[in-house]
């Protein structure tokens, strides 16, 4: 009798992990053996997120458990995992594998009779969605450490920042950015070098390093400036697309 019930249970096991674990996750393609070879990319996974989800102990860094199958009694059956090291052939790092028995990490089952099985996917395959936004999230962190930079540089007197006009060359009659200073009887014009990247529009704050004197008389001069990061442009308070948007503008224009 008991021997029956446990050959059922592992029977009714072997169902479930064939109809759990069909498919890779996290490429679509079919599993085969438990196994994707491919190599994703763990970027498509968020594995700060899972190693702090799952018990650092018991989980070894070489691979996280994508999802599980766990008995009614709380015992797990088997789980999918992704590689991060390239340690062991079994690690390769972004293959998928399916693992069962003495391979389980925490308490794994010992072929008891369950009534029901629970599948526990972990979520940790982000969405489009969610990898835009952690893209977003990147952005805005690389803005943030720019910014400071930026800051610093001014408050060191390397770079500047102001506003720039548009305005013509008086000799090509070319479209240029041009600020103008001016402090007893001193003109100061900063001209954005054309090979540098353009100010948008003249309400914008620009950061700008001096290159190239011009012009540097008692009561004029004239530099040639480039534009510096972060552009007032790519502050993330909007979509990404938009940013993307004003990107191609500018490849337009240089071009
Ligand atoms: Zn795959």
């Amino acid at each position: 009798m008991a021997k029956e019930e446990r050959d059922r249970a592992k029977e009714k096991a072997k169902e479930m992990i064939k109809k759990y674990f069909s498919v890779c996750p996290l490429c679509g393609q079919d599993l085969i053996e438990g196994r994707c070879n491919n190599y994703h990319d763990l970027s498509l996974i968020d594995i700060d997120d899972i190693l702090a989800s799952q018990n650092s102990e018991t989980s070894s860094k070489d691979s996280v458990v994508l999802s599980q199958l766990i008995t009614d009694q709380g015992a797990i059956i088997a789980q999918l995992k992704v590689g991060l090291r390239r340690k062991k052939r079994s690690f390769e790092q972004g293959t998928v594998f399916l693992v069962t028995d003495d391979e389980i990490e925490g308490q794994r089952w010992l072929g008891d009779p369950f009534e029901s099985v629970k599948f526990e996917d972990l979520g940790q395959v982000l969405t489009e969605d969610q990898l835009a936004a952690k893209e977003i999230e990147r952005a805005k962190i690389r803005y943030q450490e720019s910014l400071k930079y930026a800051q610093r540089q001014v408050e060191e007197g390397v770079w500047r920042l102001g506003s720039f006009v548009k305005s013509k060359n008086p000799k090509t009659g070319e479209e240029q950015w041009e600020l103008t200073t001016q402090s007893k009887g001193l003109v100061i014009k900063y001209v954005v070098n054309r090979w540098s990247r353009q100010p948008t529009a003249p309400n914008l704050k620009y950061y700008f390093q001096i290159g190239k004197s011009l012009v540097d008389t008692k009561s004029f001069k004239l530099f040639l400036v480039d534009l510096q990061e972060p552009f007032p442009e790519d502050k993330l308070e909007e979509s990404l697309t938009s940013t993307n948007k004003v990107k191609q503008e500018q490849v337009e224009e240089l071009v």
